[in-house]
Order: C-alpha cells, then sequence, then structure tokens
C-alpha cells in the first residue's frame, strides 16, 4: 500500500541529513490525526537510513566494489532520468544510489504538471522547457504506441491543458502580457475573459475583473507511475550489466586518485562504485550537505540549494467538484520564477524570505479520479514533520476559487493523503547543471525547485551531452555552477587524499 496510517509514519528524523531543527513528529499529531501521509519509505523494503554524519563510515577496504562507466547519486526524477538517458542514447554503463527509495524527497509530492504556463519565453530556463516538454511528448506518444492503457495508465498522463487565473485587473494585464509573449514564442496561448473560463471550467470562480490565460497543450503526469516506469526501463538493462540501483544506500564520501586526484568512485554506506567517465551528483535538497560532506575539510564549494518544503493535498475518488483543466493561480508564478522572470509579476511573491508559510492555489484532477490540491511553500529545514494546519490552509485557498468546496466538510481522516517534498530551492530560479569546477568529471544536476517533473528529461539530455562531451541541444552556460557559488578554489595539495573515510 502506497498510503499508511499517520501514526505509524517511521521517524523521519532517520532521513539522511535531516538537519532541520524537528523532524520528529509531535506526541498530539501522532495519536490524534488518522489522515494518511504517502511515505516512500513504506512502498518498499525499509532498512534503518544512516545519517551521514552519525554513522562512521567503514573502511574502503570493507564494502564491495563495481565499476560503472556513470554513478548516479540519488534516485528522484532527475538522477533516475539521467540513468534513463544515459541508457537509452549510448553504450554506457551506469549505477545508481539512493539514500532511501525513490520519491522519498520531492519527486514523490510533485503535482506532476508539465506546464509552459509559467515559463518565460528568452528567460534562462525556457529553451530547457521547450526542449524538456519535446521529450516529455516523445516519451508519451512511444508509451502510447505500446498499446494497453498507454501513457495515460503508465504515466498518468493527461494532457488537461493548464488555466493559469487571476482575479484582478492587475492580475489580468499579466496574463494578457504573458499570452502575448508565450504566443510569439509559438506556444498557443490564449487569455479568457471571466465569462468565456465560465463555459471552460463551470465551478471556478474569479469575479468580474478575473480571467485565466489558457494553454490546450499542457499537460500533467502522475510522478509515482512516471518513476515506476522509468525504473523499469532502467532495470531492464540490468542483465546485460549496464544498469546497477542501490537503494537505502546513501553515499558518504568521494574517493580519489591519489596519484592523479581524479575522483575516482563514490563510497556509499556498503559499496565502493567506480564511475569511470563521471559522477554525477543529483540529490536534490540534499545536495548542498553532501557536498560539504564530500569536500570537508577542504575548502568548501557552496551550491546554495535549500529545501522547499511543501505539502499536497489529495483527496481519493473526489466527486463533489468536477474539473476539466489543470489550473493554478497567477500568485504560484511569483514562486516559481523567483529573479529571472522578465514579466511583471504580482505584489505577494517575496512571501517567504523569512521562512513564512505561503499558500497559493493549485488543483486538478488525475487519472484516478482524484483531487490533487496544491501547494504550500516554506524554508523549514529537512522536516518531514506534517504541519495539520497546512491541509486546511490548502482547503480553505482552493474554497475562494471553488466555492462549492465551502460546502463540503473537509475531512482528513478519510480517504485523504498528504504528500510533503523538498523542492530544490535555488535563490537564483534555475538549477544548477555542470561540472564542479576542478573536479571535471563530478557533475552536479539539482535546483529544479518547483520544476523538476518538467524539467527533467531536458536535463537528463544535457547531462547525457555533458559527459559525452557533446555541443548540446540546449545552451548550457545558464545553469553553470560558475559565479553561483561561493566556489573556492581546491588546492592541489588536496587532490591527494582519499575523502572522508
Ligand atoms: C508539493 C510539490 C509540488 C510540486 N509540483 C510539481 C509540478 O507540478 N511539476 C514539476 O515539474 N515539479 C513539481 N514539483 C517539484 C519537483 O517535485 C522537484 O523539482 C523534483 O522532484 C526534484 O527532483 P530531484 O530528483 O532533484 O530531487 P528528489 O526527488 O528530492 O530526489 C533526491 C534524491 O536524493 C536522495 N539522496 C539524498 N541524499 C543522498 C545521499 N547521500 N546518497 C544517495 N542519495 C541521496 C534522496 O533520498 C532523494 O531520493 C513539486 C514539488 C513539491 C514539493
Amino acid at each position: 500500500m502506497d498510503a499508511i496510517a499517520f501514526a505509524s509514519v517511521p521517524n523521519p528524523s532517520h532521513a539522511p541529513f535531516s538537519s532541520s531543527s524537528s523532524s520528529s513528529l509531535s506526541a498530539s499529531s501522532s495519536r490524534v490525526h488518522r489522515f494518511s501521509v504517502r511515505d516512500p519509505w513504506r512502498r518498499r523494503r525499509r532498512l534503518p537510513l544512516p545519517a551521514l554524519r552519525s554513522q562512521r563510515p567503514e573502511s574502503a577496504a570493507d564494502k564491495s566494489a563495481s565499476y560503472h562507466d556513470v554513478v548516479v547519486v540519488g534516485a528522484g526524477i532527475i538522477g533516475l532520468s539521467i540513468a534513463r538517458h544515459l541508457l537509452l542514447h549510448t553504450p554506457l554503463s551506469v549505477a545508481v544510489a539512493d539514500a532511501a527509495v525513490p520519491c522519498t524527497g520531492a519527486t514523490g509530492a510533485g503535482q506532476g504538471y508539465l506546464w509552459m504556463s509559467h515559463r518565460t519565453p528568452g528567460s534562462d530556463t525556457w529553451e530547457l522547457a521547450v526542449r524538456s516538454k519535446q521529450l516529455w511528448e516523445e516519451l508519451a506518444a512511444e508509451v502510447d504506441g505500446l498499446g494497453g492503457g498507454g501513457a495515460r495508465e503508465r504515466l498518468g498522463w493527461m494532457r488537461t491543458g493548464s488555466l493559469l487565473v487571476g482575479r484582478t485587473s492587475e492580475e489580468m494585464a499579466t496574463l494578457e502580457a504573458r499570452t502575448k509573449a508565450l504566443s510569439q514564442a509559438g506556444i498557443r496561448a490564449e487569455c479568457l475573459s471571466a465569462a468565456s473560463l465560465q463555459a471552460l471550467e463551470p465551478e471556478l470562480y474569479v469575479g468580474h475583473d478575473g480571467g485565466a490565460m489558457f494553454l490546450p497543450e499542457d499537460c500533467q503526469i502522475d510522478a509515482f507511475q512516471t518513476v515506476s516506469l522509468i525504473e523499469k526501463t532502467n532495470s531492464s538493462y540490468s542483465s546485460e550489466g549496464r544498469y546497477m540501483e542501490l537503494y537505502n544506500d546513501p553515499a558518504m564520501s568521494l574517493l580519489r586518485s591519489e596519484t592523479t586526484g581524479t575522483v575516482e568512485a563514490v563510497q556509499t554506506s556498503k559499496h565502493i562504485l567506480y564511475g569511470r567517465k563521471a559522477i554525477v551528483i543529483a540529490s536534490g535538497a540534499w545536495t548542498r550537505t553532501l557536498l560539504h560532506s564530500f569536500l570537508e575539510p577542504n575548502p568548501i564549494l557552496d551550491i546554495p540549494v535549500m529545501p522547499r518544503k511543501g505539502h499536497l493535498l489529495v483527496l481519493e475518488k473526489f466527486d463533489k467538484l468536477k474539473l476539466n483543466h489543470g489550473l493554478m493561480e497567477l500568485g504560484y508564478v511569483g514562486h516559481q520564477v523567483a529573479k529571472s522572470s522578465s514579466t511583471p509579476l504580482p505584489s505577494e511573491t517575496s512571501e517567504d524570505k523569512h521562512g513564512a508559510l505561503s499558500i497559493s492555489m493549485t488543483a486538478t484532477i488525475n487519472t484516478k479520479g482524484n483531487l490533487i490540491l496544491g501547494s504550500s511553500r516554506e524554508f523549514k529545514g529537512f522536516s518531514r514533520e506534517v504541519d495539520t494546519s497546512i491541509p486546511k490552509y490548502i482547503w480553505d485557498r482552493a474554497a475562494e476559487f471553488f466555492p462549492t468546496l465551502k460546502n463540503v466538510h473537509l475531512d482528513i481522516s478519510e480517504n485523504t493523503e498528504i504528500r510533503i517534498g523538498h523542492r530544490p530551492y535555488m535563490p537564483d530560479g534555475k538549477p544548477v547543471i555542470g561540472s564542479v569546477p576542478d573536479l571535471p568529471n563530478v557533475l552536479i544536476a539539482t535546483g529544479h525547485e518547483g520544476s523538476g517533473l518538467a524539467l527533467a528529461l531536458g536535463t537528463a539530455e544535457m547531462v547525457t551531452d555533458m559527459i559525452l562531451g557533446n555541443p548540446g541541444k540546449v545552451d548550457f552556460s545558464p545553469f553553470s555552477i560558475k559565479d553561483r557559488s561561493s566556489s573556492v578554489k581546491l588546492p592541489l595539495l588536496s587532490l591527494s587524499i582519499l575523502w572522508n573515510i
């Protein structure tokens, strides 16, 4: 079963790098609330998760070693997609190691939107988003070609179209500008008045001044189904010796050649994984801590990726609200694009610089008939604690847009699942994809924040091109680590030591 009783959620303080102040469930919450929390740790064989710092690593000699062309650290959507792309498009062999299991991180909480509506033509992430969307479309078409339930069944794929909703004349002006910019960039987009919107989404209320931008080509997936399909594809390469996955086995350190200083392997809690060509760190919001651990006691390369916690509310087989599209309030866009947008954004966007909670309405119905309502954003470290007030805030926010919900009593003990994830947030609003200065065979792919599902396939292609030394379909330069960290040049002396063992 995917969903479990809240009271039996394993103590999240076992999570890797749980550095937050409070990562255990409060006594009151564990006793009183019986709603379910999707916890990927329960989905598979669950082993104790060693915290990197509290565990004394075994010596390298005690561990079993294996040789691969590429080692990927992290089996979220980014790490698994990178492995998939390498396996499908190159002859290289790949090992993936995760501290827990796939969907433990942000991926398991993702709403599933593969949207263009909140992208800005000409921005640093635009090309990557366009390419990634194209790759998703190709994957869906390929899966459809396999017959059976096709992409809908295997990926939770739906071409719902997206509605980015505004309720004031100021927001409508922003939506009109966005519609124009997206249309000029070749995306089908239409700005709808409140009256036209009524016909598309009868239960949505935006007031007289409101409306929405409609992108009929926008799609959604189910993160769990998609990850499962990608895992299946990857595993099909195991028999020919090209793929190995190690779950519940956190990466602990990097091993370097004493003679050349090159990083040769990743040491996990149980294995040494040699990566002849490259080592890719795709450990989401944990990447900053992981790098610190990898590079200590030497000068630190500080990639300022931070966990931005989100709650999502899933109401199973919900039949009291009918939705025809995926929806999002315009206020959400400001959280997504941070500083990288050239389009003016509504004023509410500077919300949580100091860690305060913000809630924006997102709503869709998935292929299983579940209503998915989002979402919250806050900086709260790596706590996996469910803040029981947040589902109610999410519900109330949704009810402002869908008045019919005001007449429905939210009973979170009934068929309700709460998902929690830590978006890998970068302060400059774009992912970090590229090699570590002075360690050219170590690549980082993280910082996708609220867009990791949408950008995963494009990121995977980009990382593959980087490893192969290809020019790439999308310009790499906006994602480079350079100038985005308090990078300290690693002294040559340090290159000859074996790390953290
Ligand atoms: C509420 C919410 C809604 C969202 N909605 C959307 C959406 O609609 N569309 C969209 O595109 N994106 C969405 N996102 C964002 C998206 O989910 C993330 O950007 C994406 O999942 C990030 O993927 P990742 O692989 O980088 O990180 P993660 O999924 O966090 O994966 C990182 C992995 O690294 C592992 N790890 C950590 N430390 C170690 C270690 N030492 N050794 C080995 N492994 C380690 C973790 O166990 C984890 O499995 C949403 C996120 C949230 C929270």
